[in-house]
Parts: C-alpha cells; sequence; structure tokens
C-alpha cells in the first residue's frame, strides 16, 4: 500500500451512495480504457468503487470523512497487476497485427479475466502460439515504456496503432519499435514488469470475433498454478505421469464404453430371467420387490405387461422407493379404473396407463401406504 495525504475537494451522496473527490485524482476509475480501477482506502474507509462522472472521479465509501484532508492508501501491488495486464495487452495487439494482420477490436478486463477480441475469427492455435513467443521477447528484453503527452499535429506524425480525433494534448504510450498507441490508462515503466504472458484460451463470438484470454505478472502464475494442481490431482488419480494423462483417459474412456455395452446386454438377459420368474409364481396377483434401478424396474414392467397372462403384477422397491403394477395381456382388470388417482394421493410422481403404473415416492412410508392400497384395490 502507498500512502499519501490528499484534498478533498467534493463530498456528496448521490444514487450510487457517498463519494469524494480527490484533488489529483489520484485513484483510477473502474472501467475507463476496458481497464479495472483501483482500491485501497480513505481515512481508514475501504474504497468500494471509483467511478468517472463528467470531469470528476468520485471515490465511493461507506463513510463520509470529516475532515477535509484524508490520508489515502492506494492498492499499488493490484494497480501493478492491472498495469501489467494493460500493458501486455498494448505487446500482444501490436504483435497479433504488425505480424499476423489480426486485428484488436476490443480489450476487456475483469476481476477474473482479461481478454481481447480480434477479428479475423480464425487465428490458428500455432498463429498464436507465436505471436506469443513475439509477445514474450518483447517482455524478457525488458524495454521501457514511454508515455508522454503530444499535440494533434504532433500525432499525425507517429505511427499510431489507432487513429482518433482527439483535440488539445493527446497522450502517447510508446514501447520502442513495438508499439506507438494513444492511451491514458495505467502501464508498467518496463515490459520486463510484465513477467510472462500467457494466452490462456480463445472463444468464437457470433462467428465475427475471436475472444482471446491471456494472462501476465501474478495472474499468469495463479493461472499456472490452477493448472499444475489440477494436473497433479488428475496424475495422482490415473497413477500415471502427467504426459502419459492423455493417452489413459483414451484407453479409459473406450474400456467404458465396452463395458456400458456389456452391462446393457447383461442387464437385458437379467430382466428376461425375471419375467420368467414372475410368471411362474402361483396366485393372479404376483405382489414382489424388486431391487432394481428406476429404468430396469421400468423394462421390467413393460415387458411384464406385454406378457400373454393373467396375471397382474405389484412390484416395488423399498431401497428405491419405487412402484409399479402391470397386468399381462389377457386380464380384465382396468388399472385406470382401479387404481384411478393413486400417484396423487401418495404424493408420487409417476404415471398410469390402463395396463401399467409408476411411481416414484418421497418416502419410504408413503410407499408403504400406497402398496397396501394397491394391493387391497388388486385383490378387492
Ligand atoms: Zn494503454
Amino acid at each position: 500500500m502507498k500512502e499519501f495525504e490528499c484534498r478533498i475537494v467534493e463530498k456528496g451522496t448521490d444514487e450510487e451512495g457517498a463519494f469524494v473527490v480527490l484533488d489529483g485524482d489520484p485513484f483510477y476509475p473502474d472501467g475507463k480504457g476496458g481497464q479495472l480501477g483501483d482500491r485501497g482506502k480513505v481515512n481508514g474507509e475501504e474504497v468500494l468503487s471509483v467511478k468517472e462522472k463528467g470531469v470528476s472521479v468520485r471515490v465511493y465509501l461507506s463513510h463520509l470523512p470529516e475532515t477535509d484532508v484524508v490520508k489515502c492508501m492506494l492498492d499499488v501491488k493490484r494497480r501493478h497487476t492491472i498495469s501489467a495486464l494493460h500493458t501486455a495487452q498494448h505487446i500482444l495487439s501490436a504483435v497479433l497485427e504488425d505480424k499476423f494482420s489480426v486485428v484488436t477490436v476490443s480489450f476487456h478486463m475483469s476481476e477474473e479475466n482479461c481478454t481481447i477480441d480480434v477479428k479475423p475469427v480464425s487465428v490458428s492455435n500455432e498463429t498464436l502460439e507465436r505471436a506469443e513467443n513475439f509477445a514474450n521477447e518483447v517482455v524478457f528484453a525488458n524495454l521501457p515504456v514511454k508515455k508522454y503527452f503530444v499535440t494533434a499535429e504532433e500525432a499525425e506524425k507517429l505511427p499510431l496503432r489507432k487513429k482518433a480525433d482527439i483535440e488539445g494534448r493527446i497522450r502517447i504510450v510508446e514501447i520502442p519499435g513495438v508499439d506507438t498507441s494513444m492511451c491514458g490508462g495505467t502501464h508498467v515503466d518496463y515490459t520486463g514488469e510484465i513477467g510472462l504472458i500467457k494466452v490462456l484460451k480463445t472463444e468464437k463470438i457470433k462467428k465475427e470475433f475471436l475472444r482471446i484470454y491471456f494472462a501476465a505478472e501474478r495472474r499468469a502464475l495463479d493461472a499456472f498454478r490452477e493448472k499444475f494442481h489440477t494436473l497433479n490431482a488428475v496424475s495422482k488419480l490415473l497413477s500415471s505421469g502427467e504426459k502419459e494423462i492423455p493417452d489413459k483417459v483414451e484407453k479409459m474412456l473406450i474400456e467404458i464404453k465396452k463395458l456400458k455395452k456389456e452391462n446393457k446386454k447383461l442387464k437385458a438377459v437379467l430382466i428376461k430371467n425375471f419375467v420368467s420368474v414372475l410368471l411362474a409364481e402361483n396366485g393372479n396377483v404376483v405382489k414382489k420387490e424388486m431391487d432394481l434401478e428406476k429404468g430396469d424396474f421400468m423394462s421390467l414392467l413393460a415387458m411384464l405387461s406385454s406378457e400373454k397372462t393373467e396375471k397382474v403384477f405389484l412390484l416395488y422397491s423399498f431401497k428405491n422407493l419405487l412402484l409399479g403394477v402391470a397386468k399381462g395381456k389377457e386380464s380384465g382388470i382396468s388399472l385406470k379404473e382401479k387404481l384411478s388417482g393413486f400417484v396423487d394421493r401418495f404424493e408420487g410422481r409417476g404415471v398410469l396407463r390402463d395396463n401399467f403404473a409408476f411411481a416414484e415416492f418421497k418416502d419410504l412410508e408413503l410407499l408403504k401406504e400406497a402398496l397396501s392400497y394397491i394391493k387391497d384395490e388388486l385383490s378387492g
């Protein structure tokens, strides 16, 4: 934190809360030039946000200070990260444009991400990697980042990346041999302070732009650390070296697919066997506990309802809170008539057809009540 004293030139409250305007505007505003704003403290009060309103910069606080001269603390670590990300963007955009004719359309920085939207939308990974290499060579060369003011006339003669009609003094940010831009944002003094520029991922936006996510300085370290942790965790789970992970996962996926196929076949055989067992049971109403998963439970009911038998099957699973009824093709009863309203009555979720009924229950008690009710109805 950098500490300094500052005079308040205005204070008040607007729709966003209590604010002060400080002499010389030491806090950079949120969102200006696509950047994040500064944070810190004013007389011990946390800076909540910093907004540019007309010609003044309002610093929002929970409480207004009583004195006219305040002690300010600026979070310089945060400022440096923001400045490094912003300068990294200048370099990345310049390299992409000069060496690969990929033009930056916009830049965005948030607490989580830093992105540039570029045109054309199709940029190969190889091109991106080459651009990343060039950009990092600029970082490693530790070039000065010059900031100075010129007149509109002088600006005309500069090799500016983007020209804009600005009157009066124009602020120029120049990295010699790399980039000359009009910019009012915060930047580092030497490119080496950026540490590293890393492209993290890309995303196509409406088939029009390519959004490039990148990190620099502490955020590049954070991104690397996060990926390192993830990779370590996966490597541990698979008991394999990092480089072997893709091969191992591919083999596992093939194995899972094979097992799923086998499992499906075995289940079909099992359910067919259940049908035979249930058909061999005595009596016209067969009541049986079947601890099957929902899908298998329903398959069994469907198969039973297509059997040529007079029997009615009442199946349930206490474990999975399922209940089902199926009647054979030769049974004369109508489940719809006999069991009308049973699903709602016991707060279940399910279906009731003429030859087939099924419900899931919230708890065991409701299932047991429904079971006893249906048993009575079917034998009545
Ligand atoms: Zn800039």
